[in-house]
Order: C-alpha cells, then sequence, then structure tokens
C-alpha cells in the first residue's frame, strides 16, 4: 500500500492549508455562527475545485485522488467545520450519481456538483430510523415514464437549500432504491427545520407529496439501493472523519497556544506542570493516530479496496478521540475553555456529534464485530 503523498496532494494540502488559515480563520466566528461562508469567499471556494478531485476528467472531473480531496477536508477543517460541510454534501452526491447513474445523470448534473455552482444533499434518515433500511417508510410506486415518491425524511443537511439530493425510499417489502430528487420540483418541501447545539447547518425535513421522479432520475437498479447507501455513506463517512481530523489539529494547536501564554506565577502553564504535559502528550498521540489511519484508509480507496470495515473503524476512533481531545483542551483551557472567546468550546460542541452523524457509533461496532466474526481472524 502506498502511504505516502505525492507531489500532487502535496500541493493541494498546502493550498488550501493556506487558503483555511489566511482567509477562513480570521472570519471562523462569523462563518460559525451564520452556517455559511461571507459571499467575499463564497466564489474563492468554490473556486478551488475540491470535489472534482476524485473523479476522472473524461467525466468532468480533476482525475486526482480521493487522498487529495481528504486533504483538502482536513485542511479546511482546520479552520471551520462549514467549507467541508460543502465539500461532502456535493461528494455524497456525486459520487453515487457518478459511480452508478446513467450517462444522462451525470452530464446533467456532475459538472454543477463538481464546481460547486450546485449544492447536493442525501436523505436516508426518516423520524422512525436513521440506521435500518428495512424500517424505512418513504416509498416509490412505479408509474407511466417514472417513479412516485411519498413520504417525509429527517435531519436532512441542506434540504432547505440544496438544488439535487439523493433519497432513498423503499420499492418494495425489503426492496430500497436510490433516487436523484430536485428540491425546486412540484412535490418537494422543506419541512421543519433542526437547530443543533454543536453547529450551525441548514437542515431539517424533507416532505414528499407524490413527487414525479422520471425513470431517467433512477440512479442505479430499483433493488440496488442499499448497495448505493453503504459504499456512499463509507465514502461519505472517510470524509466526515477527515473533517474531526481537522478539528483535532486544531485542538492540539489550541493547547499549545493557552499552555505557552497562560502562566502560573510567572511560569508558562505548559513548561510548569507535568500534568498539563501529560494532556498535551495524549492529545499528540491520539491526533497523530487518527492522522494516520485516516489517510491509510484513503490509500486503500484510492487502490480500489473495500473500505467497508475500515471506515467503520476509523468512524469509533475518530468519534472517541475527538470527545477525548476536546476534553483535555477544555480543561487546560480552566474556565476560558467554556467562554465563547476561546475555540476550545467550538470543538467541545462539535466533538458531542461525532458519535451519530454519518452512522451511529453502535452499527459501527456491528459492521466491525461481524466483519471479524465471520473472517474468523484480524490481519492488523
Ligand atoms: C447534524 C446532523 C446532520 C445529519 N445529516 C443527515 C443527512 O444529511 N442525511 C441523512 O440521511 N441523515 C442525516 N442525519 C441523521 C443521522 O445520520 C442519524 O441521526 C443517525 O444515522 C442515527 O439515526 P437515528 O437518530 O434514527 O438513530 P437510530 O437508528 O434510531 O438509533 C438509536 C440508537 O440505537 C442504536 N441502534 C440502532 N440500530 C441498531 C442496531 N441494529 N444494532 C445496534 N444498535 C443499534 C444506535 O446506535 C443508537 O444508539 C444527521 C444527523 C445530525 C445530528
Amino acid at each position: 500500500m502506498n502511504f505516502s503523498f505525492t507531489e500532487e496532494e502535496t500541493q493541494i494540502r498546502e493550498e488550501t492549508a493556506r487558503f483555511a488559515r489566511e482567509r477562513i480563520l480570521p472570519l471562523q466566528g462569523e462563518i460559525e455562527k451564520c452556517g455559511v461562508l461571507p459571499e467575499s469567499l463564497d466564489a474563492e471556494f468554490r473556486g478551488l475545485g475540491i470535489v472534482g478531485l476524485p473523479f476522472p476528467e473524461e467525466d468532468g472531473g480533476l482525475s486526482g485522488t480521493f487522498t487529495s480531496m481528504i486533504l483538502a477536508v482536513r485542511e479546511l477543517a482546520y479552520a471551520s467545520m462549514v467549507p467541508p460541510n460543502m465539500v461532502l454534501e456535493n461528494f455524497v452526491l456525486a459520487w453515487p450519481l457518478w459511480a452508478y447513474g446513467s450517462e444522462e445523470l451525470k452530464k446533467t448534473y456532475l459538472p454543477g456538483l463538481f464546481s460547486m455552482e450546485s449544492v447536493g444533499a442525501l436523505a436516508f434518515t426518516e423520524p422512525d430510523t436513521g440506521s435500518d433500511p428495512r424500517q424505512l417508510k418513504t416509498t416509490a410506486v412505479k408509474a407511466e415514464g417514472g417513479w412516485v415518491l411519498n413520504g417525509t425524511k429527517r435531519f436532512i443537511t441542506y434540504s432547505g437549500i440544496c438544488d439535487q439530493m439523493i433519497l432513498f425510499a423503499k420499492t418494495g417489502e425489503m426492496e430500497v432504491a436510490a433516487f436523484l430528487v430536485e428540491r425546486g420540483k412540484p412535490g418537494y418541501k422543506a419541512g421543519k427545520r433542526e437547530s443543533f447545539s454543536h453547529m450551525q447547518v441548514d437542515n431539517g425535513d424533507v416532505i414528499l407529496q407524490d413527487y414525479f421522479a422520471p425513470d431517467p432520475h433512477l440512479i442505479g437498479a430499483p433493488a440496488q439501493g442499499f448497495e448505493i447507501l453503504l459504499k456512499s455513506e463509507s465514502l461519505g463517512k472517510i470524509g466526515f472523519c477527515a473533517i474531526y481530523a481537522g478539528a483535532a489539529n486544531r485542538a492540539v494547536d489550541l493547547a499549545l497556544s493557552y499552555a505557552t501564554t497562560r502562566t502560573h506565577r510567572g511560569k508558562p502553564i505548559g513548561l510548569k506542570f507535568q500534568m498539563i504535559q501529560e494532556k498535551i502528550a495524549r492529545m499528540a498521540v491520539m491526533a497523530e493516530a487518527l492522522n494516520s489511519h485516516l489517510f491509510r484508509v484513503c490509500a486503500k480507496v484510492d487502490e480500489g479496496s473495500d473500505i467497508l470495515f475500515d471506515a467503520a473503524v476509523l468512524k469509533i476512533l475518530t468519534a472517541n478521540t475527538i470527545r477525548r481531545l476536546a476534553s483535555d483542551v477544555m480543561e487546560i483551557h480552566g474556565a476560558y475553555g467554556l467562554s465563547d472567546e476561546y475555540e476550545a468550546s467550538r470543538i467541545y460542541a462539535l466533538a458531542a456529534g461525532a458519535p451519530v452523524v454519518m452512522g451511529a457509533l453502535d452499527l459501527q461496532r456491528v459492521i466491525v464485530a461481524r466483519t471479524l466474526l465471520a473472517a474468523g481472524r484480524y490481519e492488523g
């Protein structure tokens, strides 16, 4: 497995890191509060072309690697959750369109998703389940020339602002299909909006009432929805973990900055107290492990290996790591850790979302345990 970065990947990493630190970080407070980029930055950010990186040039992409996109996501997340989230929502629609969609779907929708002129989304979760496809209630019934969709989706990121989404609906008792659904079409309504403690983002219900999806808007075969969901979510999960790796790297820097400037009787607490040093060392070790495993899994994606198991392991590692790091950075900051003036409180709030979004943690444990039990051995 090739686990070193290519020249191109290193260049993308450096460019996005520069953009994140010089352009996003100074506006972090404002960006995080609104959940969107200010107009002055928006066009520049979209122009970076990050979503197209892992797709071939013949399909309008940049023929880069999955690793290069993830490097960019992680570097952006060092400064804010908002821009990498925008990348990932487009990616989780672009990837299944590219891998399973008809030529017509690809030609129509991929260019806008790659350039980020259009906004993508993914809709699986419903009021009764976010984990079990068998409990889905949204239905797709075959009609002349297409499918009629009815049901409610819940917690759908960007469902009030997106242009298109991939939406999963039942086509039979056990069968799930994936559809391209457009927000502007009759039968689509953005319902109740959610507000979260860990981040500001457009999120809420999608209500479909006799929404008509023409035949070419079926993605893959009518019974292929679950396979498409598992693969898209596994890749999306890696991107989501990259966001948390960026936040983890930021947390270590915040800890270092505070420990070297806050003094106790004239001496920086990081130099004076071994227990602060112990926390810093632990944070660094955990961030190293997270970053290493993240890019190990990316290398597997670029090799074309199956990553269902690896993405689940990564998600568990990420959720546990970021919650511990967030707690450590907050403790190092003392009372200031709770103050909105210090970024430690932002990382702490962010960490709370890690076990839930992009697959509940217990479900990842189920994937990991079942894979190993079926194999009967662990390769390491
Ligand atoms: C900020 C945010 C953004 C989101 N964005 C999206 C989005 O864009 N699109 C989308 O589709 N969803 C989205 N979600 C929903 C999210 O993916 C789901 O909340 C998540 O998958 C969990 O689903 P649930 O809440 O229905 O939990 P449930 O599936 O009801 O699970 C509840 C509990 O039971 C456990 N459990 C459930 N089934 C099993 C099992 N088989 N074995 C063991 N334990 C089990 C779970 O681990 C969990 O602890 C978002 C959520 C948030 C908070």
